[in-house]
């Protein structure tokens, strides 16, 4: 049995699944993103002040069980990774992809234009 290292969805970390990790859990109606901490899941559930607890979740009856739901900074939008702040900053200015990585492009050969051009 190997262990399987994943990327914290929130902070770029990569964790080992082996250990504590917090899940946005899909049998509890999340996305089933997985986070290295609770710090980073943020995991809530509406109308609840803290996320569920095994314990909560079994003592429940099978049709409540499944009524829960739970989000997590991603569900919410409301995760900061770069890449989040990437796309949010290419929407806000009405950008394609192709557009900002022609813009970096381009920035990239002025720039190194000028280092080239001073001599
Ligand atoms: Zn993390
Ligand atoms: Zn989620």
């Amino acid at each position: 049995m190997g262990v399987d290292f994943a990327p914290c969805t929130a902070c770029g970390e990569t964790f080992p699944d082996c250990g504590h990790f917090a899940e946005c859990n899909e049998d509890l109606g999340g996305c089933g993103r997985r986070y290295c901490s609770d710090d980073c899941a943020k995991l809530a559930s509406p109308g609840r002040d803290h996320p569920w607890t095994w314990r909560e979740q079994e003592a429940l009856p099978q049709e409540e069980r499944s009524a829960i739901k739970t989000t997590c900074v991603d569900c919410r939008s409301e995760n900061p990774s770069d890449e989040n702040l990437l796309e949010f900053l290419r929407l806000q200015n009405g950008l394609t992809r192709d557009q900002v990585v022609a813009m970096y492009l381009e920035a990239n050969r002025v720039f190194r234009a000028k280092a080239d051009g001073g001599t």
